[in-house]
């Protein structure tokens, strides 16, 4: 590394042609870990994207903070440009109302993709991106299927945007998430996002005799370095 050109991961990969072969994408981000190998996949096939960073969803503000962050920093290093949309959270919660004790993937998951993909899409929309997409399916927790149906409902109002529902887990994506997370020493968060998803995530944890989570410790691949 002495030609400051950001580190990607050394392989062949298929050229990625976006809808109506577009090149200009928004890419909605919900993190460092998940955009890692979605960013990397599209400047390898020379897609001009930028990240639309919109997720009042994370809670408390300190993780938010730092999911947030961790994010700008890479797309520094590859000259993306970042777009750090509110932290409208009161919204959030407000429209979370009733929903506070659902599952995972169930109604409350469902509002929180449509809320993050209305914005992006009407961001993509008034900024003349014919492409909106996003890194929240890559991860294996998530429910392609509900994640797909929020994108394209949430770019269904406009003419000129289109949700692209490409699998990014596909051809080693999935594997390629983790490589790179470990290789970039990216912060690993150990819950969703929410405050109802750490709420769980800590009952899920108490259960099997495991201490709450402690925001801002975790990274990957210290775990290893340590074992
Ligand atoms: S669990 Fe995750 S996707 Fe579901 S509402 Fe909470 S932050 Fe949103």
């Amino acid at each position: 590394m002495n030609d400051n050109k950001p580190e990607v991961t050394p392989i062949e990969r298929p050229v990625l042609t976006p809808p109506g072969g577009h090149k200009k994408v928004l890419l909605h981000s919900c993190c460092a870990p998940c955009s890692g190998e979605v960013m990397e996949a599209m400047l390898a096939s020379g897609i001009d994207y930028t990240i639309f960073f919109y997720n009042p969803n994370i809670h408390p503000k300190k993780e938010y903070e730092i999911r947030k962050n961790e994010n700008i920093a890479f797309a520094k290093k590859h000259n993306i440009p970042f777009i750090d949309a509110d932290y409208d959270v009161d919204n959030w919660f407000e429209r979370a109302k009733g929903m506070e004790m659902d599952p995972e993937r169930g109604r409350r998951c469902t509002m929180c993709f449509d809320m993050r993909f209305e914005r992006a899409a009407l961001y993509a929309h008034e900024h003349g991106f014919p492409v909106l997409t996003s890194s929240l399916g890559i991860s294996r927790w998530k429910n392609m299927n509900q994640i797909n149906d929020c994108g394209h409902r949430a770019a269904a109002p406009y003419d000129d945007v289109v949700y692209w529902d490409f699998n990014w887990r596909k051809g080693g994506g999935s594997a390629r998430m983790i490589e790179i997370s470990k290789r970039e020493h990216f912060y690993q968060q150990e819950y969703c996002g929410c405050a109802y998803s750490l709420r769980d995530t800590n009952h899920h944890r108490k259960s099997q005799g495991r201490a709450p989570i402690k925001i801002g410790v975790k990274y990957y691949g210290d775990e290893e370095e340590n074992s």
